[in-house]
């Protein structure tokens, strides 16, 4: 058997290694590549990606697997040989589904559509978009279609991303979390605003870059295996355990977004950087799903970053490096700025507390278009009611509604939403477990000390890559399913003191 399992983890390797060329090239052209390189490495993406797939779809790795079958279930569930095959089989199994001339077919459609949109985003022009779109949709339900027997035609793109989440599953859950959070937004938007001006002023970018980076390798990023670039949209890479990046983009005139954007990455990061070393190579050197990966980034921006705990350790230290722009702004007031909650138009910039409800509206939309209850050409309107009945605002263009989100245009309708609020709420679950087995995190946060939260993390989750489906792991770490109420504990205690809920 040791010669078969040999086999098939040199065949990852190389797969593996195509991959992370594939992420090189891409994060160069995120980073640093001249426009004029766009048109070649778009191919050199495009070949890579073939020969990757082709690589992996060969029957030699489902024979290899085959043969495999009897020695998996002779060794533990959570063993890294038992482990290896069965999610090796898993990935197998979905990518021979799919015909490789379709996914040339959807990823060379999804490379024309976010060329378009780049131009009818800022045009503000969603008929220019909108056949596009409208193929995009079909091609989702062709996609949702090789697999068959799905109880939603969402179900198989869900599942992509949150392995073993069905359509039923995630509205049962944000129903449940949208009964809980309309009353408290509603309690909090009847009250004056919090005053956030002391974030808009004049920060110098090299001033905010080296104080994020100070702050997220205190909390464990390490910079001998990974570094910090700037991006037009900030997202974290892994071409290895050893090498795992981040990027940030700074404005000058606004304080939180580059320093909780750099904590947000870097929690993606410490994941990346976390799993076992062992891993390296195949498909479980990777976090388990969307909704896991998010619920560490959302951890250390939120649970932990917009804690006031660190802002005793912190904030003094930020006064140092900005003194003219905070040396008059208390810390209780800087405190209730970073935690300002009131409607917004736009997802990556809305508070704690109203951030799901732009997620819900998403998570809808995809199911009723895929459904075929919502058309395209409806897309807008439907986006302008649904806002004004959850949020009470309306945008008064597409861009800053319909257009604003590069997802749907950059890859297929479904299932491209649900991580960011699942990940909300597992990462209120996971750190009340943590808090539960170390009642002093939040006493070393407040001195600006995070080895313990880290090492929670690192040991109950990030260690183990995709070894533990999201499902397995909540229950593994926290004793529970998933379940929102840890979360609505934590908007309840937090929010319940700077707003004075009843
Ligand atoms: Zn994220």
């Amino acid at each position: 058997m040791d010669i078969t399992l040999n086999e098939l983890k040199t065949r990852l390797m190389e797969i593996n290694d195509l991959n992370a060329a594939e992420s090189v090239l891409s994060w160069d052209q995120n980073t640093y590549m001249p426009p004029g390189g766009a048109a070649a490495r778009g191919r050199q993406l495009a070949t890579l990606s073939r020969l990757a797939h082709e690589k992996f779809t060969h029957s030699e790795i489902g024979g290899l697997l085959n043969d495999l079958r009897d020695y998996e279930e002779s060794q533990p569930y959570d063993s890294y040989e038992a482990s290896l095959i069965r999610i090796t089989r898993r990935d197998y199994e979905r990518a021979v589904k799919v015909p490789s001339a379709f996914v040339a077919l959807l990823t060379e459609h999804a490379s024309t559509t976010f060329q378009v949109w780049t131009e009818a985003r800022p045009a503000n022009d969603f008929a220019k978009v909108r056949p596009f779109l409208e193929k995009t949709l079909e091609l989702s339900r062709e996609l949702s279609d090789f697999f068959p027997g799905y109880e939603h035609i969402a179900d198989p793109l869900i599942d992509f991303a949150d392995y073993g989440m069905k359509a039923s599953t995630v509205t049962k859950i944000f129903s449940e979390l949208r009964r809980e959070l309309v009353p408290i937004v509603h309690a909090i938007t009847a009250q004056e605003p919090a005053d956030d001006t002391s974030l808009h002023q004049h920060f110098p970018e090299p001033l905010q870059w080296a104080f994020g980076m100070e702050v997220v390798r205190l909390f464990g990023y390490d910079t001998n295996r990974g570094r910090q670039d700037k991006s037009p949209h900030p997202f974290t890479t892994s071409f290895s355990v050893g090498d795992v990046r981040i990027t940030t983009r700074i404005h000058e005139n606004n304080l939180s977004e580059a320093l909780f954007g750099t904590m947000h990455e870097a929690g993606h990061a410490m994941y990346e950087q976390g799993i076992d070393p062992a891993f390296e190579g195949t498909p479980l050197a990777n976090g388990t799903s969307s909704g896991v990966h998010e619920s560490q980034s959302r951890l250390w921006e939120n649970l932990v970053g917009r804690s006031r705990g660190f802002l005793e350790h912190f904030y003094p230290q930020l006064k140092k490096v900005f003194p003219a722009q905070l040396g008059n702004v208390s810390l209780e007031k800087f405190y209730r700025a970073i935690n300002k909650v009131s409607p917004s138009l736009i997802r990556v910039e809305a508070d704690e507390v109203t951030y799901n409800l732009h997620v819900l509206l998403r998570f809808d939309f995809e199911l009723q278009m895929l459904e075929g209850t919502l058309e395209v050409r409806d897309l807008p309107d439907a986006w302008r009611e649904r806002f004004k009945a959850d949020l009470g605002i309306a945008p008064s263009d597409d861009r800053n509604g319909v257009l604003q989100d590069i997802h749907w245009y950059f890859a297929q309708i479904g299932g491209m939403f649900q991580g960011y609020t699942l990940g909300n709420i597992m990462g209120a679950q996971f750190f009340e477990a943590a808090l539960r087995a170390h009642p002093e995190i939040p006493d070393e946060i407040s001195k600006g000390k995070f080895d313990t939260l880290h090492e929670f993390l690192r040991e109950n989750i990030y260690r183990h890559g995709s070894v533990y489906t999201a499902e397995e792991l909540v229950k593994r770490v926290t004793g529970n399913p998933l379940t929102i109420a840890p979360y609505i504990r934590y908007l309840r205690k937090k929010y319940g003191e700077i707003y004075e809920l009843e």
